[in-house]
């Protein structure tokens, strides 16, 4: 579910239908005003001095390929595509923790990223459901025996599952080395299934989705293996074939958002959307060093004080790229920030806030530092009254908040 800041539009985007698919589609499919076009993967991009001219996308089924130009460009890929294809200035992995004093930032920059995870589902049929042997599996699964983290329904996951012999000194159980969050050790979240954190994102994806099958197959296999007679009935009832991509690659802007941006609630004079939610740090084994290196060595979950702080119009457009802006996870913040910028609601309210700027940008015949120099408050006007909160979070914004619940 769409956690940080929610709002007016998002809430009609995000409803499902009877069958579980987001409204999304069909609210756009019904605005007069928009061209929509599905499956299209953008493969390229033309760029004229310090403006993009056009982006090439090939059709995913019949390999048509159309170009298409513009003034103003939004990425919302999540993985900075199209700055990449342009060569806009962007960071990766993580800062050292000198480079902004960031508390939770590591001594040492490193590639480490939040790896992607394969969300899958279990069920007890009504009769015994065989299962092959599966040695390319269990190579890389070993003898792990534990299927909890499993989604439950669309857009219900950490669902409980099978744990075979579960051995109590097993450090992947003790999921937490923070003994004040230990109420995580036993918490059955789908994201500890998450592998790819060193490798490159953008060439390891099909090989990270089949190194999580592996994984799921080999643990599956162990545990009707290892508890033949109270697993028997157990198979599979789903798994995603496309894993879900955890943040990498971010662009930068005329300004890079921090850890301390965000605890202190700095207030820059150029907020225009709030965002809320918990710095959710995924921490991976390093290369080499968990046994069972597709499940997460550790999580951080810091609540800090649980208030929304602002986004600057600054980590919203690229710094080198004059016609180019982003929302979404990819925006300009560091690793840590990111961690938190990341929630879905956050996105949409980026989202808002670049739509809202491209068309005043049409407006006025400029480029969105243009439009914060000469503009703004037209902007910000036009944002507050499409986010339905305001800038300066004065009247709260609508949040949705992760929970912790102790077990
Ligand atoms: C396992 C997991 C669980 C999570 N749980 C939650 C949760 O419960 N609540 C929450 O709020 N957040 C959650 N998050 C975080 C959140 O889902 C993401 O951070 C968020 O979806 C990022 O949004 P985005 O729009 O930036 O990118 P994405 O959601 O990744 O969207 C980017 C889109 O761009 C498309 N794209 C990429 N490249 C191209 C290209 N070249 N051409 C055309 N299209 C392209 C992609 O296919 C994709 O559809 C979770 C993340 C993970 C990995």
């Amino acid at each position: 579910m769409p956690r940080g800041v929610q709002g007016k539009i998002l809430e009609e985007l995000a409803q499902r239908t009877e069958d579980g698919d987001l409204s999304a589609l069909s609210l756009l499919r019904a605005e007069p005003t928009a061209q929509i076009f599905l499956e299209y993967r953008i493969i390229s991009a033309t760029r004229e001095a310090d403006r993009i001219v056009s982006v090439l996308a090939v059709e995913a089924k019949g390999g048509h390929e159309h170009r298409f130009t513009g003034r103003m460009f939004i990425d919302a890929s999540g993985i900075a595509m199209l700055g990449v294809l342009v060569g806009a200035e962007t960071l990766f992995g993580r800062e050292a923790r000198s480079d902004f004093d960031e508390p939770f930032a590591p001594e040492v920059a490193d590639d480490m990223h939040h790896g992607n995870t394969l969300f899958f589902r279990t069920r007890m049929a009504d009769e015994p459901v065989p299962f092959p042997a599966v040695p390319w599996a269990t190579e890389v699964s070993k003898d792990y025996a534990n299927l909890s983290g499993q989604l439950v329904q669309p857009g219900s996951d950490n669902g409980d599952g099978p744990r075979a012999n579960v051995n109590p000194d097993d450090p992947t159980f003790q999921f937490s080395a923070d003994p004040s969050q230990a109420w995580m050790m036993q918490f059955p979240a789908t994201h500890y299934w998450e592998y790819g954190q060193w490798l490159d994102p953008y060439t390891s994806g099909e090989f990270v989705r089949d190194y999580l099958m592996r994984a799921l197959y080999g643990t599956f296999s162990n545990v009707k293996t290892m508890e033949p007679e109270a697993y028997a009935n157990l198979e599979f009832d789903w798994m995603a074939f496309v894993a879900a991509q955890g943040e990498f690659r971010r662009y930068k802007g005329d300004h890079i958002l921090t850890e301390n941006d965000i605890r202190n609630h700095t207030r820059y004079d150029d907020l225009l959307v709030a965002n809320d939610g918990f710095f959710c740090i995924h921490c991976a084994w390093a290369p080499g060093e968990g046994k069972y290196d597709f499940r997460l060595k550790d999580w951080i979950a810091d609540f800090r004080d649980q208030e929304p702080y602002g986004i600057p119009f600054r980590c919203l457009y690229s710094a080198n790229i004059d016609n180019l802006m982003m929302a979404g996870k990819h925006i300009s913040v560091t690793s840590v920030a990111a961690s938190s910028v990341k929630f879905m609601g956050n996105g949409a309210q980026h989202g808002v806030a670049v739509a809202a700027a491209a068309f005043l940008c049409n407006e006025h015949n400029t480029t969105p530092r243009g439009l914060l120099d000469n503009h703004f408050d037209k902007l910000r006007a036009m944002v507050d009254g499409l986010t339905g909160h305001r800038h300066d979070m004065t009247n709260s914004p609508p949040t949705r908040r992760f929970v912790a619940v102790p077990s």
